[in-house]
């Protein structure tokens, strides 16, 4: 495989948030800056500093390249952790937890590359969130596997076909940056004009 044929583990993560969205980013190239965006970039720039070491009886590794050829992914860890024998992943959020799932999806997706490169079996992961400063753990199940996986297959589609999924507006229009650019109620509201006439 080619470099260019990897998806971006970040690109689940947006296509599990709204398929719309997913496809303006990364068929488009599309991007637009929110106070969420500006806070969620500011912080992973904290966090990407290449850099190993311990913290109490932690291993830590920071800002490392995770890859997967099985699954046709590639993609940046926050953190990986081993305690007591057990590795994990550990993505970096803003704000407090959401009410989305889409960021459990992303810790998969980092999982399923960890195993895959070092031979070792991921049961859980975790979210740390800056503003609450709590970690939510994640439980790698075969169900959020599935989903994972199911979305891999989805996104790959995507960015080979390139076809737009429709937007459609939900409660989680509001906090995204393209919604200007995007502008789903006005979009329903045209298409309902048309077929009225
Ligand atoms: S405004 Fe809504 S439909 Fe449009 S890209 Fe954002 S989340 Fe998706």
């Amino acid at each position: 495989m080619n470099d260019t044929d990897y998806i971006p583990i970040a690109s689940l993560n947006q296509y599990a948030y709204c398929a719309h969205r997913c496809w303006r980013m990364f068929c488009l190239g599309e991007f637009a800056d929110n106070q969420y965006t500006i806070e969620g970039t500011s912080l992973h720039d904290r966090v990407h500093t290449l850099g190993e070491g311990h913290r109490e009886e932690t291993w830590q590794v920071r800002a490392i390249w995770l890859k997967s050829e099985r699954y046709g992914l590639i993609g940046k860890a926050d953190l990986i952790e081993e305690t007591d024998g057990r590795l994990y992943p550990v993505e970096y959020k803003r704000g407090k937890r959401g009410e989305f799932d889409n960021d459990e999806l992303q810790v998969c997706a980092q999982a399923l590359c960890l195993e895959e490169m070092t031979g070792k079996s991921i049961s859980q992961g975790y979210i740390y969130y800056a503003q609450s400063h709590q970690r939510q753990l994640v439980e790698i199940s075969a169900a959020l596997r599935e989903q994972a996986i199911a979305t891999i297959t989805a996104v790959t589609t995507l960015l080979q076909t390139g076809k737009m999924p429709p937007a459609v507006y939900s409660k989680r229009c509001s906090g995204c940056s393209l919604h200007r650019a995007c502008l789903p109620q006005a979009v329903a509201k045209v298409s309902r004009y048309k077929e009225a006439i």
